[in-house]
């Protein structure tokens, strides 16, 4: 009998070698089979003739046929390799086409009978063809012909009809399959059983553009069993750090109200004063406050939590205020200095300090004496000690996970905990991350701001824009100009930033140039930075180490390099650092992705000349701009840093929006947190319920069975 713990070897179909091969993909029993999902299907009941592809244009459909020729090429235009086949059925004769994949020359053959699922469309001259295609070699007299066919991800060299039958092999132990998820549960989430979910994913009778689209009921039951697995788990994991209830009675008083308002050099906006209100409830509540703050770049969001401080520190707790490098510090402590004024005990706490600088600053928040101290990570040290930490503060989520938090919380009397975000998250993507953080937004900017102008320009125009800057520093301007390194990059280039920054500052023979990167000490970046505050610096050429939070309130123009390169919330961050003064201010682009217009006239293009596989000639919009062109055009009409935000999780999928570091914990199996949004909420409402009603230690034994129905995902 086969049952979910049979190993893979032994299924019908299956080999020493295949077993292994099996294996190095994290499926070896028949458990991780059932999870093994097609990523598509392919309706094998009803192939098109190709003397019909005409009726279908721009549809995605399947034909079957022989292939008559083969053969590579060079497209002349943008010296693109291309290779070209024509397939040939009982009806007619299609050209199918792909781009930069000159190794499908050895596995499409002439005389090798295809099978081909892609969209038919009209050439540039007229012709039929389909760009493309995804295919599969079918080897004569297929039982799979008539039927659903399921698509796998390739495992090694296991040929897909093969891989098709073992996995068909692994749905006997189905009977055997424990459902993890209890039926009252299975109610509330609205999902049936699991066992008949697996088999119509395996094996599917019906197909459906619900189907396509993993809208089947088969498909929402798994996404809901993964977005409520996580959901739950995050639940329980809160819920188990609230058990410990705050031990501490926070109060706010009128003299209190006198300072908070005495710090303050402005009105707060209505925004900021529901925040803090928010915050405050949050502080004075039993339950340990963990919540995230959001607000576009330059709404406020350093005053409010400012104030929280404030009331932690006259209630006799500390505070801490983490941020992620050592010159955001520099700027936090030196902000809190001057707005503070000597009222409340301030220091740092960075990992370049000397030992002769930590002794006393350790001592001081050991014994108390420390109310607020402002820090990069190096806070969350082993060898750092409060006596009373009641609030800490976090300063750009996107570097601080849930080990970061634990650490704090064993750093206090369950502190409660602020994290701020300039990047805006999407709500969706909010939920999916921080199913168990509260949400408050500043959705408000203060009073008199001026909108940014956005540009996107061509290289060819750059003596223009520099005769522009130039213009504009002699009336005072200083200038940001940045170029396209990832600091976070093991094998840092520098050297694009480097001939930028010589052109420069050839350019600008009687202006002071002066570069920085992620490189240079931290005492190096942040002499340069005081610098640039103090004005000695007109140009500031960079990388995107001025990305997060610094404020130069007279630097008025950011000119973004090859600015195709960065993602939109990027973008949006490089723009936040500009128009925070009372000065006009710009941020331009520079960007020569113009589009497969320039290219098909035949100019050549850099850009089209490294355009990456799989593009066609056809890629451009419809007036011909590229997307690279649009999108950066879309940056320039959008002001709003939620829009940007929302934007570029489309564009882009949340693992690239998040960075790398951040996806895999985001990496569910079947479930897309932007497309399936819905489902998550619905999945985070019901593991609320469950936790509400069945308490905690038996939601944590649900989690946990859940957790344990995990297994590797093979899918990349
Ligand atoms: P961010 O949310 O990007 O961290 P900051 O807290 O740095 O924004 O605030 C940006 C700027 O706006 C700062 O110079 C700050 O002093 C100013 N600011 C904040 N709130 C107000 C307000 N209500 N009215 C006027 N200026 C404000
Ligand atoms: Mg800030």
């Amino acid at each position: 009998m086969i049952t979910p713990e049979t190993p893979v070897r032994f299924l019908k179909g299956v080999g020493a070698s295949r077993a292994k091969t099996l294996e190095e993909y994290g499926l070896t029993a028949a458990h991780d089979l059932l999870w093994f999902f097609p990523f598509r299907y392919e309706d094998r009941r009803h192939p098109t003739h190709i003397a019909d592809l005409g009726h279908h244009l721009d549809e995605a459909v399947l034909v079957r046929g022989r292939i008559i020729s083969a053969h590579s090429k060079l497209s002349p235009v943008k010296r693109m390799k291309i290779f070209e086949a024509v397939l040939e059925d009982e009806t007619g004769a299609v050209k199918l086409v792909w781009f930069n994949q000159p190794f499908l020359a050895d596995q499409i053959k002439r005389g090798d009978r295809f099978a081909i699922f892609g969209a038919p469309k009209l050439s540039n001259y007229g012709n039929l063809q389909i760009e493309g295609p995804d295919w599969e070699k079918f080897e004569g007299d297929e039982e799979d012909e008539g039927a659903i066919v399921p698509i796998y991800s390739k495992i090694g060299n296991i040929p897909p009809k093969a891989l098709r039958r073992i996995v068909a092999e692994s749905l006997q132990a189905l009977p055997a399959l424990e459902d993890p998820l209890p039926e009252d549960i299975r109610e509330t989430l609205h999902v049936g059983p699991l066992a008949p979910a697996l088999e119509q994913l395996h094996r599917p009778l019906e197909l459906n553009d619900a189907f396509l689209w993993r809208r089947s009921s088969a498909h929402r039951r798994i996404i809901l069993q993964e977005f409520f697995t996580f959901q739950l788990a995050l639940r329980v994991r809160r819920a188990s750090e609230e058990v410990k209830k705050k031990n501490r009675k926070i109060l706010v008083d009128d003299s209190m109200r006198g300072e908070v308002r005495k710090i303050l050099p402005f009105k707060l906006t209505r925004a900021q004063k529901r925040v803090v209100k928010e915050i405050v409830d949050d502080l004075q509540s039993n339950r340990p406050m963990y919540r995230l703050l959001q607000g576009d770049v330059g709404s406020g969001k350093t005053i409010v939590a400012l104030i929280a401080a404030m009331i932690m520190i006259r209630n006799g707790h500390q505070v801490a205020l983490l941020a992620p490098t050592e010159i955001l510090v520099e700027q936090h402590f030196q902000r809190i200095s001057q707005l503070l004024d000597h009222s409340v005990v301030l220091a740092k706490a960075t990992g370049s300090a000397t030992p002769a600088e930590r002794r006393p600053l350790r001592a001081g928040l050991r014994d108390g004496f420390v109310q607020l101290v402002v820090g990069t990570h190096a806070l969350l040290e082993e060898k750092i000690e409060f006596k009373s930490l009641g609030l800490a503060i976090v300063d750009e989520q996107h570097r601080f996970g849930v080990e970061q938090r634990q650490r704090l919380f064993a750093k206090g009397e369950t502190p409660d905990i602020l994290v701020m975000t300039a990047t805006p998250i999407p709500r969706s993507l909010a939920l999916a991350m921080y199913g168990d953080l509260e949400l408050s937004v500043i959705d408000e900017l203060p009073p008199g701001r001026q909108a940014i102008k956005t540009a996107v320009r061509a290289s060819t125009q750059l003596e223009r824009i520099y005769k522009f800057i130039d213009d504009e520093i002699s009336s005072g301007a200083q200038i940001y100009v940045v170029y396209p390194i990832i600091e976070e990059s093991e094998k840092l280039n520098l050297k694009p930033l480097k001939l930028g920054f010589e052109a420069i500052r050839a350019r600008f023979p009687n202006r002071q140039v002066a570069m920085m990167h992620g490189r240079m000490t931290p005492a190096d970046k942040e002499a340069t930075m005081q610098r640039f505050k103090a004005g000695e610096i007109d140009i500031l050429v960079s990388t995107t180490v001025i990305e997060v939070g610094i404020d130069v309130p007279n630097a008025s123009i950011m000119l973004i390099i090859d600015a195709d390169r960065f993602g939109l919330s990027q973008l949006h961050q490089l723009r936040g650092r500009v128009g925070r003064g009372p000065r006009k201010s710009y941020c331009i682009l520079v960007s020569d992705t113009e589009s497969g217009r320039l290219a098909r006239s035949g100019r050549a293009s850099r850009a089209a000349a490294s355009q990456s596989s799989g593009a066609t000639p056809d890629d451009g919009g419809r007036d011909g701009r590229s997307p690279e062109k649009e999108r950066l055009d879309l940056f320039a009409e959008t002001r709003d840093g939620f829009e940007v935000a929302e934007r570029d999780l489309q564009l882009r999928g949340p693992g690239e929006f998040l960075g790398t570091r951040q996806s895999g914990a985001l990496r569910f199996r079947m479930g897309n947190i932007v497309r399936d949004h819905e489902l998550m909420e619905r999945a985070r409402d019901t593991a609320i319920e469950v936790l509400d009603r069945q308490g905690v230690a038996q939601s944590e034994e649900i989690a946990r069975k859940l957790l344990g129905a995990e297994v590797a995902a093979v899918r990349d």
